[in-house]
């Protein structure tokens, strides 16, 4: 199928967590997410009658702003009037939600582009609660969580081109630490083939996002080929069954009756405030992957590990102006740290971890200088997780050992293996790494594995 032969366009409506402490309009922690069920409510958030919204919380709309900043979209700074959606449903407390959008409304932002795609808005919500329709129980947690909404203009044109773009827009948004990244997405997507367009509604991750997408465009040109005339219509995709399901139809569309929230001032953007965000921003994914390949000449596939995470790749900039040489001692942070922080369960961002470059270079130079071997070094640094140390307060790790204490240990191997030296010298070559192996053990992994190679190689004869 090739990809022009029908006029396919998506659009999406992307909704993120927006990572902030509290919850849009109450003080109730936003951690909820991995909380236990209606463990952070209040009466705001769980819509008793008789409770008032706070004001915004003026976090949230620090986020969105900078989210936009990203977007280069045209901020509204004035007749942001909070709306009422109003809607029937188990999730929805209070009988409407709350959110900067609605039929006339201005929205925070309009316009702007990512990677290719233009937005057509973005704005402030409240996330309605959890209900489970198995149990009837209703998890509140997520009620009043500040919700940023993302609406892209129909120009995608198939799955694959989606998740691309989502990816690259969940790995910014982590940058600016604007949406909260274990949060997740929610996504509805708009499809249209040759008649009107669906609405698939919370597809809430890229494979589900995928499938929805291929299965719904293979559905619209089949119907097409049937004769079918596609009306506008609101589908939920069944994962299980692989299909997707009609909600409502064009007739029975959802009125929301939006009115003006009575209870919530307007918000009004300071122009000083959006300088300061701006100046605030931290250079995108696609700045610093050049950075890394011109003006540090990293290697395309390491230049993509670092720029996966803000702090890795800050870190490593860091690494640099600590004196480490970028090409030489890459591995030390592209596979040693990896490796040790995935031991660990752990990534940089974490509280609880606590690692500073100037230590990671200062255990690199030791190595480099020959002081201690790398084996030794990357042992060390398995102690640098969950909090680094500089080595001058445990000298005692770098005492290193000389050739002539290497060569009596070898000896000592030797005499206590004569089988396996019998073996090797009959052209076993593994029987070599064992006797390495010993010397190892007896050095208590201070000596290094190519001199003690050597060394036996050459008693041995
Ligand atoms: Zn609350």
């Amino acid at each position: 199928m090739s990809e022009k032969a029908f006029p396919v366009k998506i659009g999406l409506e992307v909704h993120g967590y927006l990572d902030t402490r509290e919850k849009l309009f109450c003080m109730c922690k936003t951690d909820s997410l991995s909380s236990s069920v209606n463990s952070n409510i209040c009466p705001i958030c769980t819509g008793t009658p008789g409770s008032k919204p706070m004001a915004v919380n003026a976090a949230a709309v620090d986020k969105l702003l900078e989210i936009a900043l990203v977007f280069g979209s045209k901020i509204n700074y004035k007749d942001l009037i909070w709306q009422r959606k109003h809607y029937d449903w188990a999730d929805n407390p209070k009988g409407y939600q709350t959110t900067i959008s609605g039929a006339h409304a201005t929205t925070n932002a309009v316009g702007g582009k990512f990677k290719g795609i233009n937005i057509t808005e973005l704005h402030l919500e409240e996330d309605p609660a959890q209900w489970n329709p198995g149990t009837g129980k209703i998890d509140y947690n997520r009620s009043g969580l500040p919700l940023v909404e993302i609406v892209t203009e129909p120009e995608f044109s198939d799955s694959e081109q989606v998740v691309e773009w989502l990816k690259a827009l969940v790995l910014s948004l982590s940058y600016i630490k604007a949406v909260r990244k274990n949060a997740g997405i929610k996504v509805d997507v708009n499809v249209s083939t040759y008649g009107e367009r669906v609405e698939m509604k919370n597809l809430n991750s890229l494979e589900k996002i995928r499938k929805a997408i291929e299965y719904e465009i293979a559905r619209q040109i089949e119907a097409h080929d049937n004769g079918e005339v596609q009306e506008r219509e609101t589908l939920a995709f069944d994962e299980k069954l692989g299909k997707t399901i009609k909600m409502r139809s064009k007739e029975g569309a959802a009125d929301y009756r939006f009115i003006r929230d009575p209870d919530l001032p307007m918000i009004v953007v300071d122009k000083k405030r959006v300088g300061e965000l701006k100046r605030g921003l931290p250079e995108m994914p696609e700045k610093k992957l050049s950075k890394l390949l011109t003006k540090f000449k990293v290697g395309e596939k390491d230049a993509k590990i670092l720029t996966r995470n803000l702090e890795l790749v800050e870190f490593f900039e860091k690494l640099v102006e600590f004196g480490v040489d970028p090409g030489r001692y890459m591995s030390w942070i592209t596979i040693e740290l990896l490796r040790v922080l995935n031991y660990n369960k752990k990534s940089l961002e974490d509280e609880d971890v606590e690692v500073k470059p100037e230590h990671l270079a200062e255990l690199i130079k030791v190595v480099a200088a020959g002081e201690i071997t790398v084996l030794k070094g990357k042992q060390i640094m398995n102690d640098m997780i969950p909090k680094s140390f500089s080595l001058k307060d445990h000298k005692g790790e770098i005492s290193s050992i000389d050739e002539s204490a290497i060569e009596n240990l070898c000896q000592q191997v030797i005499d206590e293996n004569l089988k396996v030296v019998t073996e090797y010298k009959g052209g076993k070559d593994a029987s070599l790494n064992y006797l390495i192996g010993q010397v190892m053990r007896l050095s208590e992994r201070r000596a290094d594995f190519k001199v003690a190679g050597d060394c036996l190689k050459r008693l041995i004869g």
